[in-house]
């Protein structure tokens, strides 16, 4: 089980496209789980908040500003 919030409960990030915003512990299981797809990254909108993305599979992390 992920300590702290589950990636489906997670409230969305609306300007990183609604990804799910976890605290580094949630973030750091879903890239174990991932068995190395996954990859953390810092929110650069919210303090303390947290991102997984795919960078096999996404061209970029966030959209583009504006979108
Ligand atoms: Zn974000």
């Amino acid at each position: 089980m992920i300590p702290g919030v589950r990636y489906s409960e997670a409230p969305r990030c609306g300007v990183c496209g609604h990804r799910a915003l976890l605290t580094r512990e949630a973030a750091h299981a879903l890239v174990l789980e991932s068995f190395g797809r996954l990859e953390l990254f810092t929110c650069p909108y919210a303090d303390n908040g947290w991102h997984v993305w795919a960078p096999h599979l996404e061209s970029r992390r966030v959209p583009e500003p504006g979108r």
